[in-house]
């Protein structure tokens, strides 16, 4: 089913704010809002959802967006739960992410794929999860021989290629197209579900390509440096390394 709501962020990563009408209004389990368009990232796939506020064009009056999520395929907002009322169904309002908090979403994930083509391309090994907040992430690997002194390598390997200035880009492709793409594969692209006709992609070029619904930067130049602020075994072959942006 298509969603009502146009879902920005999937097509601009750089939109920060758009005009919109309330399109649904839900106070039974939360304070929740549907708007004919949105730049709000839902979250997902390690990256958490965005915050920000909705602005009522009328008479200026904001709510606090605290979050959002998918349901049933709509990009729900959460306000903040305060003693005033709710947006109305038909509401014309203004929707501003907390963009300094995108931002470093959107720098962090991009330094993930980095981290996680560097370390295929240099060691073969998958990554098999990842979480991150704004600034700082971690990725799980299937990398038994990690060490100290492969995270000083990798460190500075992955902020060889951030320098290098490698274009982001993103693709939507028709998913027989997809499987087709050897390095998809190692992402798991064969375990979504057989209803998603199409499948978005994130490809850094020359270092990774994935198969994706976060938000990131152009190009890697943006993201500045990393620094690996920690590693752990999980087990005898999944390991865990943390990472921070250092500006
Ligand atoms: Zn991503």
């Amino acid at each position: 089913m298509t969603p009502a709501g146009e879902q920005l962020c999937y097509t601009d990563a750089y939109l920060r704010s758009v005009e919109a009408k309330v399109v649904a209004v839900d106070d039974s389990d939360g304070r929740l809002i549907v708007l004919d368009r949105t730049v709000f990232y839902p979250g997902g796939g390690g990256q958490p959802s965005d915050r920000g506020l909705v602005l009522r064009t009328g008479d200026g009056r904001t709510w606090t967006v605290k979050g959002a999520r998918k349901s049933s395929g709509e990009i729900v907002h959460e306000l903040e739960a305060d003693d005033a009322d709710l947006p109305r169904l038909g509401d014309a309002v203004r929707v501003d992410l907390d963009w300094t908090r995108r931002l470093a979403l959107m720098r962090t994930h991009t330094a993930l794929h980095a981290l996680c083509g560097v370390v295929w391309r240099d060691y073969g090994a998958l990554v098999t999860g990842g979480n991150m907040e704004p600034g700082s992430g971690r990725m799980d690997f299937e990398f038994e021989r990690m060490s100290g002194d492969l995270v000083d390598a990798i460190e500075a390997s992955v902020n060889a290629e951030l320098a290098a200035g490698r274009e982001v880009r993103v693709n939507v492709l028709p998913r027989d197209e997809a499987f087709a793409i050897p390095d998809l594969i190692r992402t798991k692209v064969n375990l979504l579900p057989p209803g998603i006709e199409e499948i978005r992609t994130i490809e850094i070029v020359g270092l990774d390509l994935q198969a994706d619904g976060g938000t990131h930067v152009a190009n890697t130049r943006e993201v500045g440096g990393i620094r690996v602020t920690g590693y752990e075994s999980k087990g005898r072959i999944n390991k865990r390394i943390r990472i921070e942006l250092t500006d």
